[in-house]
């Protein structure tokens, strides 16, 4: 994928920092409750588990609940995407349609945990006309 950014490593940073107490819990799920819903709504499931909501059933000493509570939600920014900038992708054909009719726009993906709100970035890549091919 173009201009592909991962934000694996700023991800395990933060939760290192958590782990910590470096930073507390609470700055880091504090996902808007606009990203909840479209995670809860139109959010991918991610396959793997939220780390915040793993630490906490790390100290519990409770079972790992890894199921589909963390979500992937896509957002696209442009200006060639005009007024669509900004907005959440409901499916990958909404995405692929907003690539073959826009130029150049970035899409941002988020991880957002519909249990205790973590959210962070996971990636962003460049689509659009201008990248295609
Ligand atoms: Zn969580």
């Amino acid at each position: 994928m173009r201009g592909l950014t991962d934000y694996r490593i700023a991800k395990r940073a933060l939760v290192s920092q958590v782990t910590r107490g470096a930073v507390p819990v609470e700055d880091v799920c504090d996902a808007h409750p606009e990203l909840l819903r479209a995670a809860r709504n139109v959010g991918l499931v991610a396959r793997r588990g939220c780390p915040i909501c793993r630490l906490a059933d790390d100290r519990a000493l409770v079972p790992r609940d890894d199921t589909d509570t963390l979500r992937l939600v896509t957002y696209v920014f442009g200006t060639d995407l005009r007024r669509k900038s900004g907005h959440v992708v409901w499916t990958r054909e909404e995405l692929a349609d907003l690539a073959s009719a826009h130029r150049s726009f970035t899409a941002y993906v988020v991880e957002c945990c519909l249990v205790c709100g973590w959210n962070h970035l996971v990636e962003s890549y460049l689509l659009g006309q201008a990248h295609a091919g």
